[in-house]
């Protein structure tokens, strides 16, 4: 590590950023965080619970910390009656993720989320909550010495470009993403016209986030890379969506009752598959890659793996090779592998 840190532009110059999202699914799945709400309390009652994930995608090879302050704004703690918390739960958020990262010279950035205030009916009176929301919470990024900030999940062109312009004002790189429920934004913009105009309006990097799997994100970021001249991210759920149902939250159980928010497992992309899309997106010319809700660090390390990286979790990586029953010749118990498996049946690895 040196002492001076390469920026994100620096790097994304270079090759591929790579970043592990997720934070808030990840620990209410741990049993840290309330579904529903998703605010991030969890920063300021079990702080070393957030450390411990961070670090985690760290060791798997993320090139960047993200602030654990998605819905962690002014809007959403007051609808849980914690507005008194607010500047307190930014701050922590942004000093535990200043703590991991200058372990290893990772980049920490801010985090915006969509506020669910804005209203396309009425930009002008919605957007100032909005902007309020937003200048608040990067005041508290840029007093934690944030690198640059990430403003995501939105689903209007109109809340991102206020996001955008309050990151510009306050002088930081802004990485700004989309969530793609539906084939345009809530105020009528295709996705690739919405990233070509925050492009023009001086967002470093454009992109997608959240909502769809690779299969069904794939198709709009290739739109959005043919339409942009500069960095663009995707950053895509692990999750088995198909044309039929393409973003997380029409996924359905065979009961037809929603997956989307706690019963995604079934759905769960395996490390193989996420490192094949890592690949994709790299070719396809997409050089900030990532993973949103539901990732884990097994397949942070993966996307690492895939991109040619050996991160300090690949000391663990898998040797399937080394397995008693599926493991080669001469890790082989043999007469385990006919007790368990039956003689002759032939074991297919997937191992790599
Ligand atoms: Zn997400």
């Amino acid at each position: 590590m040196s002492n001076i840190k390469e920026s994100l532009i620096e790097r994304l110059e270079k090759g591929v950023v790579l970043v592990a999202e997720g934070y808030i699914f990840e620990l209410e799945r741990r049993g840290y965080l309330k579904a529903g709400p998703f605010v991030p309390e969890v920063v300021l009652e079990h702080p070393e619970a957030v450390k411990e994930l961070h670090y985690e995608f760290l060791m798997a090879g993320s090139d960047v910390i993200v602030a654990c302050t998605y819905y962690a704004h002014r809007s959403k703690l007051k609808a849980i009656d914690k507005e008194d918390r607010l500047e307190e739960l930014n701050l922590k958020s942004i000093s535990l993720a200043q703590e991991v990262a200058q372990k290893d010279g990772a980049l920490v950035a801010g985090n915006l989320s969509n506020t669910w205030e804005f209203n396309h009916n009425d930009p002008t009176e919605s957007g100032k909550i909005v902007r309020s929301i937003f200048e608040e919470q990067v005041d508290w990024a840029s007093r934690g010495n944030a690198d640059f900030i990430i403003a995501e999940t939105f689903s209007h062109l109109g809340e991102a470009s206020i996001a955008l312009e309050v990151i510009k004002d306050a002088g930081f790189p802004a990485v700004i993403t989309f969530t793609t429920v539906h084939e345009k934004s809530c105020d009528g913009y295709s996705w690739e016209e919405a990233c070509r105009i925050l492009e023009k309006n001086g967002a470093d990097v454009v992109g997608l986030n959240c909502g769809r799997g690779p299969e069904t994100l794939m198709p709009i970021v290739q739109r959005v890379r043919d339409n942009v001249k500069g960095h663009v991210a995707v950053l895509p759920v692990p999750y088995r969506t198909t044309p039929k149902e393409p973003c997380f939250f029409d996924l359905r159980l065979e009961n037809s009752k929603n997956a989307f928010p706690v019963a995604l497992d079934p759905f769960l992309l395996t490390r193989f598959e996420m490192a094949d899309f890592t690949v994709k997106a790299r070719d396809m010319g997409v050089n900030y890659i990532g993973i949103c809700c539901g990732a884990g660090p097994h397949h942070v390390r993966a996307m690492a793996e895939a991109l040619g990286r050996k991160v300090p979790a690949s000391k663990y990586s898998p040797d399937i090779n080394l397995h008693p029953v599926f493991g080669d010749q001469d890790a082989k118990k043999q007469h385990y592998v006919e007790c368990l498996l039956g003689p002759n049946v032939p074991i297919g690895l997937n191992s790599t």
